[in-house]
């Protein structure tokens, strides 16, 4: 059957047309700034040409009714009616603890995603805004909601809670999350089958580093911790975002700057990480460039990077007294040779010594490190939206 994978975000929504027998994406693209004046929708039929289209998307449902043409164009489409679509899975950041699996929408469902708005205001409303919009547009067709917290909600308390007084989790829920759940549970399968182990029988660490980046430890299976946290700026240094930061910082620039806590929570999430540290980018291929050419903001900022990478995988090999594999996915864990080679760097200790030409491979899963190695490390691409449409698939 067709599924329509539909990832809305504030102001743009990515979609993918995935046909669930051969698993292949027959038509991907997305639609940005939507709201604004001139809006643009990207649509790449497969095996063929980029088009885009510039026209006026003044909300999502625009946007959605602009995507149904594109897939049934009848030049660059993909499909000859809207009927061929059997159902959407719908990408939802927040699932709160109501949500521990994916679930097929239903009034109520939406409800309860409308409840834990509160835990991820910019990110909920929009995706709600999506499965509204779909709901209008294809009517009776069925729609499930993958969440991004679902995964890690196998996390036991030691691991959820925070050193904050008890009343907070009570009364606001104000625990640990995590996020990209359907990437650290996709790639933890795959990395299993790559190894040649039962995922029942499994030790693994999955460092799932983009733009965002998190870490989750997964322990048969299921994770058991994660480094992301109420919300997605704990846990690594990431492009833009900070991280784990001593939250008395917050306290202080603001005193010293005269600062809202608006203005400097914008600073934690949007000027941090890689940027605020190379104060050149938070693209690793131009921190890689300029590391090249002897920048030294660029060196240290990869530095940081590589040593909180390394030192969340360290506590996790003690959260599941031992790993069987270490794997690398995501924009950086895929591409970034250089990223993977310094990680390993300290993994020494571990008997693991990577392949350095097998290290430059991209594009494919890869195994690092020497048949003999007992921990494996290896690299396997993840693919998100293949994954929420499985879990649709495999709902309906
Ligand atoms: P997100 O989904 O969080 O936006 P991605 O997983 O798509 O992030 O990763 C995007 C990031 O991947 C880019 O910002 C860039 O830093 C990194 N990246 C992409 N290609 C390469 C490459 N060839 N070498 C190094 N880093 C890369």
């Amino acid at each position: 059957m067709k599924v329509l994978v539909i990832n809305c975000g504030s102001s743009s929504l990515k979609y993918q047309l995935i046909d669930s027998e051969s698993e292949n994406a027959l038509a991907v693209g997305i639609c940005e700034r939507i709201g604004q004046d001139i809006s643009y929708l990207k649509h790449t039929p497969n095996g063929g040409e980029k088009i885009v289209i510039e026209a006026a998307m003044k909300n999502h449902e625009d946007a959605i009714k602009m995507v149904l043409d594109a897939l049934t164009n009848s030049k660059y489409g993909v499909i000859k009616s809207l009927d061929e679509i059997s159902a959407v899975g719908h990408r939802v950041v927040h699932g709160g603890e109501k949500f521990a699996t994916s679930t097929i929408i239903t009034d109520e469902v939406i409800q309860a995603i409308e409840d834990c708005n509160d835990l991820a205001p910019l990110h909920n409303p929009a995706n709600l805004i999506g499965i509204r919009a779909c709901a209008k547009l294809m009517k009776g067709v069925p729609m499930v909601a993958v969440f991004d917290t679902a995964f890690h909600q196998t996390m036991p308390p030691k691991a959820y809670l925070y050193g904050l007084p008890n009343e907070y989790y009570n009364n606001y829920k104000i625990r640990k999350y995590g996020f990209h759940g359907t990437s650290h549970s996709y790639v933890s399968q795959m990395a299993a089958k790559f190894i040649g182990r039962d995922i029942n029988d499994s030790k693994i660490i999955v460092c799932h580093l983009g733009n965002g980046a998190s870490i989750s430890a997964v322990l048969n299976g299921k994770s058991i911790d994660t480094s992301m946290g109420f919300t997605p700026l704990a846990g690594l240094v990431m492009g833009t975002r900070s991280g784990d930061i001593d939250p008395s910082i917050i306290d202080f620039i603001a005193k010293k700057e005269n600062k809202s806590l608006d203005e400097i929570m914008n600073v934690l999430n949007k000027e941090s990480g890689m940027q605020g540290m190379s104060e050149l980018s938070s693209d690793f291929r131009d921190l890689n460039d300029a590391i090249d050419i002897g920048n030294e903001k660029a060196r240290i900022a990869f530095d940081v990077f590589v040593y909180r990478v390394a030192k969340y995988i360290g506590s996790y090999i003690v959260a599941m007294n031992g790993v069987d594999a270490i794997v690398f996915t995501a924009g950086v864990g895929e591409n970034d040779w250089r990223v993977r080679e310094e990680v390993c760097e300290y993994l020494g200790f571990l008997g693991i010594k990577i392949d350095l030409e097998k290290n430059m491979l991209r594009g494919q899963a890869v195994m690092l490190t020497q048949p003999e190695c007992k921990v494996k490390v290896c690299i396997v691409p993840t693919n998100e939206e293949l994954a929420i449409a499985r879990e649709t698939v495999s709902l309906l």
